[in-house]
């Protein structure tokens, strides 16, 4: 009987390790094949100076439409495609995407924004990235200074000393950088004065809490204090209403990014944002 139930259970997890794997083997196939069939596109989100009334920068993000309708996030597809190595070729496109739209944008005769791209770990401590960025940065050298990397604390922290040789090479190409999700990764700020980093987005984690939770408030104040006796340029993510939008601008924090301001939009609905905020303001 007991030595029933044990052959059973190994049956059962055996079955389970193998679907399991199956899936993720699938899975990582659409990945592949999206990738090669352009299936993955970009969105983006308005990055605004509430202060001065500006539209500033947008940030890439990554969208995956599925055959039944709606969208895969990010969330759900990029650490698939960081554990397979799938990363790297879709970091690429995503890059390509962004002097794609740089481009095109500029050549518009609208005012200059900055595009937001995100480098994840394995991207960013791979040799073949950066190979590829030489090659690409050195293509588009007119036009690099509109590109800003989004890096979080983590990533940098794996290797400070060659992270740091590799911010001032791109910062050197003009590429502005930002640490994304701020204060939420490493504990230690020493990081701040010995990188070369020109932007800190406040999480979204802190900001959506403030309202509510003094302790939440007292920490985006910190860090906004931190960043502007820093110099550094300050993003505010995550507001998703007014009451936010305004905590933050109170604060200093003069540029948001959240719901409250725009979703992150397709490519002609981000111009049509940027058209009518251009004539409203
Ligand atoms: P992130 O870089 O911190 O991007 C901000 C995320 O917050 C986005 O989620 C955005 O849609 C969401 N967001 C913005 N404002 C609000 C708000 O007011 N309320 C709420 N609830 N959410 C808001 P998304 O697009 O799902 O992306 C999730 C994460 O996936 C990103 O976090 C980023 O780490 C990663 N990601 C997205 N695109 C790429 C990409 O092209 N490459 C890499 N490596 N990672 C990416
Ligand atoms: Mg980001
Ligand atoms: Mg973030
Ligand atoms: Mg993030």
């Amino acid at each position: 009987q007991a030595k029933n139930k044990g052959k059973n259970t190994w049956q059962f997890f055996n079955g389970e390790m193998e679907e399991r794997i199956r899936l993720r083997f699938e899975q990582e196939q659409m990945l592949k094949t999206g990738l090669q069939e352009g299936a993955f596109f970009l969105h983006f989100q308005p990055q605004i100076d509430v202060f001065r009334r500006r539209l500033v920068g947008v940030e890439a993000l990554a969208r995956w439409p599925v055959p039944a309708g709606g969208t895969i996030g990010p969330a759900s597809f990029i650490p698939l495609a960081e554990e397979t190595g799938t990363i790297l070729a879709f970091g690429e496109w995503v890059i390509q995407e962004a002097f794609r739209v740089i481009q095109f944008w500029s050549a518009s005769g609208r005012p200059r924004i900055r595009v937001g791209v995100n480098v994840s770990s394995r991207q960013f401590w791979s040799p073949t990235f950066w190979t590829f960025l030489r090659e690409i940065l050195s293509r588009h050298a007119e036009l690099t200074r509109w590109l800003t990397f989004e890096l979080t604390e983590t990533v940098l922290m794996r290797d400070p000393e060659t992270a740091g040789d590799q911010l001032s090479w791109l910062k050197d190409l003009g590429i502005r950088i930002a640490i994304d999700d701020f204060g939420t990764g490493y504990s230690s700020l020493s990081y701040l004065s010995r990188f070369p980093v020109d932007e800190i987005k406040v999480s979204q984690e802190f900001v959506m809490r403030m309202a509510k939770s003094p302790r939440d408030l007292k920490l985006v104040k910190t860090i906004i204090q931190m960043g502007k006796s820093l110099r550094l340029n300050l993003v505010g993510e995550g507001a998703e209403t007014e009451e936010e939008v305004r905590m933050l601008e109170g604060l200093g924090c003069h540029v948001i990014q959240g719901f409250a301001l725009s979703r992150p939009l397709p490519q002609p609905e981000m111009e049509s944002f940027w058209n009518r905020y251009l004539e409203e303001n």
